[in-house]
């Protein structure tokens, strides 16, 4: 006899085994104990709660923070045959009265709920009246004031539960494993003695590379046309160089759409919904975009510019492969990215932690020019320190590292910008090294100082290639609030000494990664064609794409060429439900393409 579970899992949801993790808080969720599940993004928890709300009797209400979140997990439920709806603040009141309802005849097996409905005391009122089978919140790491999605309302579930009548079981999840968080995910919640679940952070299926092209604009759209049947998030630092580079992709025949703060609601949101619905191929976005994205066939993220921290990068490159299929995470890097986020530090108000954000840059900057492998230094900043020394899916594993003795070069560099007085930015330094004959260096007699031209042989590009290196390593300061201006670090004595030496390090790709052990190999051609009818239901039916199908089932008929519905029903994210609403016509479509191809 299965399982009352695994007959869920396959039945439903079209899989045949559970992933790492998911079973044993299933398990303890059944047997009435409160859990924590950390598991990296992608690991499939929305199903560690799912499940036992279809098993146990009456309502599980989920707490979600955001609302296009919301409407995805409620979208794909009711895809499944399963009765799920939402109550957040885009619903009408007649939408409202109609879900309430229907909530108190206890009709759904899961409500979503918006932590904000809690601060309203009409609200309690409906909740006294469901038949709550199991709170779950999810992104649980809101509730704490150390992550960085602080929702204020999030502190309001305890009072909530402690309200109810009979206390169900409470179930949080989250992808963010500080122990500051953890601890005050179950001291806010009030959880009673609960099931700590932590599975690793590494997400297997993800390719992480650092990437420092003299023209980030010429690399991406190389990048972007070798991926053209797949979509994207490129990511920005800057408002101004979203608007460039969306504009100059548009330009070069590419469908890419923008999303920053700085576009009214109606534009962020017609945007948003171009990319999840496979219409817009890119969207180049602020860090404004991505909270609750759930894209699971996002196949890349490039970073146009170095974020701030390491748990930004981790958190939007995450955002890519969340189906569990290849996907690459691929950040552009250059001296300028860490100039601006200096300024930015400088320029930040009064509250803050400087040393410790300045901390943080470094870390970010070391992991940009780290020669080994990039896997693991992301699974040691995150406290794993176990994890192997090569992962051979990386930039660095699947590349070959090039040293160049650079110490000449940097000394230079360093006594020009001590010779100028340390005023002056990098552009000025490189005219004088270059020995330019600008009008602007003749008035500040700068040709009349040693250091004029004395690495004239270079090009522009590489003299700023080597500041940029100089200033990764702390040799070079960035200070000014208008204007970044260089100046040497104390430990720049010791390189203009002789004291030390120093090599620039250059990543050679020696072959394209290999692909990995879980990728089927796929005909394209079908491939494409399965999309192209994924499509046309999803429009049918306004849910997006992923919605209807992920691309880990679409490959899956590829391999398998399902002929019949219960061929169908071997494939992994094929449930019944889904096979009487969808399976003939993907089935027809497989057939076609069979006979036309034998
Ligand atoms: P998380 O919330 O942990 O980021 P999700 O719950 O959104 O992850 O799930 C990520 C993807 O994994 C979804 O497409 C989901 O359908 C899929 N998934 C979940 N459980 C399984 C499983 N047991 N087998 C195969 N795919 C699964
Ligand atoms: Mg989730």
């Amino acid at each position: 006899m299965k399982s009352k579970t695994i007959q869920i899992l396959q039945e439903y949801f079209g899989y045949s085994e559970f992933k790492r993790g998911q079973e044993s808080i299933i398990d303890e969720i059944l047997s009435g104990n409160d859990v924590v599940g950390i598991m990296p993004t992608g690991a499939g928890k929305s199903l560690c709660f799912q499940i036992p709300a279809l098993v146990l009797e009456g309502t599980a209400i989920v707490i979600s923070p955001l609302i296009s979140l919301m409407k995805d997990q409620v979208d794909t439920l009711n895809e499944m045959g399963i009765k799920a709806a939402f109550i957040n603040s885009s619903l009408n009141t007649q939408e409202f009265r109609s879900i309430t309802a229907k909530a108190q005849q206890g009709d759904y097996k899961l409500l979503y709920i918006a932590p904000e409905r809690l601060e309203t005391e009409s609200f309690w009122g409906l909740l006294s009246q469901l038949d709550i089978s199991l709170i779950a919140v999810d992104e649980a790491h809101c509730i704490s004031e150390w992550g960085h999605d602080f929702r204020p309302s999030y502190t309001k579930i305890a009072e909530m539960i402690a309200r109810l009548p009979k206390r169900p079981v409470v179930a949080a999840l989250t992808a963010t494993a500080t122990i500051q968080v953890k601890q005050d995910i179950i001291r806010l919640l009030k959880l009673k003695k609960p099931y700590v679940q932590i599975t690793g952070f590494d997400r297997e299926n993800l390719y992480f590379s650092v990437e420092k092209p003299r023209k980030k604009f010429d690399f991406l759209l190389k990048y972007i046309k070798k991926n053209i049947t797949n979509t994207g998030i490129v990511y920005c630092s800057t408002r101004k160089t979203v608007e460039s580079v969306c504009k100059q992709l548009n330009e070069n025949g590419i469908s890419a759409t923008r999303y920053h703060a700085g576009l009214t609601d109606e534009e962020r949101i017609a945007n948003q919904e171009a990319f999840i619905f496979d219409k817009a191929q890119v969207i180049v976005a602020t860090n404004a975009f991505g909270m609750g994205i759930d894209k699971s066939n996002t196949r890349y993220v490039v970073h146009y510019n170095m974020p701030k921290t390491m748990e930004n990068y981790y958190q939007e490159a995450g955002r890519s492969g969340r189906d569990g299929e290849r996907a690459e995470c691929i950040l552009l890097f250059s001296a300028a990215d860490i100039i601006t986020n200096k300024l930015l530090i400088e320029n930040s108000g009064n509250n803050v932690d400087r040393t410790n954000e300045y901390k943080k840059l470094q870390e970010m900057v070391d992991y940009c020019n780290t020669d080994s492998c990039l896997r693991k230094y992301i699974l040691s900043y995150f406290g794993e320190d176990d994890s192997p020394n090569e992962c051979g899916n990386c930039g660095s594993c699947n590349g070959n590292v090039e040293s160049t003795d650079i110490t000449t070069e940097a000394q230079k560099i360093l006594s020009c910008i001590k010779r100028t007085n340390e005023r002056f930015g990098s552009g000025i330094i490189t005219d004088v090294l270059k020995g330019s004959g600008t009008e602007k260096l003749r008035t500040l007699g700068f040709d009349k100082l040693t250091t004029f031209g004395i690495m004239k042989e270079y090009s522009k590009e590489t003299i700023k290639e080597i500041i940029a290196y100089l200033i990764a390593e702390n040799f070079i300061d960035v200070k000014g609030d208008k204007y970044p201006i260089l100046a040497l670090n104390l430990k720049a004595y010791g390189l203009l000494k002789g004291e030390t030496e120093l090599c620039i390090k250059r990543v050679i790709i020696k072959e394209t990664p290999k692909a990995k052990k879980s990728e089927h190999k796929v005909s394209n051609d079908l491939f494409e064609k399965l999309r192209g009818l994924r499509r046309v239901i999803a429009e049918e039916h306004r849910v997006p794409p992923f919605i209807i199908f992920s691309d880990t089932t679409l490959k899956d008929m590829c391999a398998k060429l399902p002929l019949t519905g219960d061929n169908m029903l071997e494939v992994s994210g094929v449930g019944k439900f889904k096979l009487e609403k969808y399976g003939d016509r993907f089935i027809e479509l497989i057939k076609e393409y069979a006979g036309n191809s034998i």
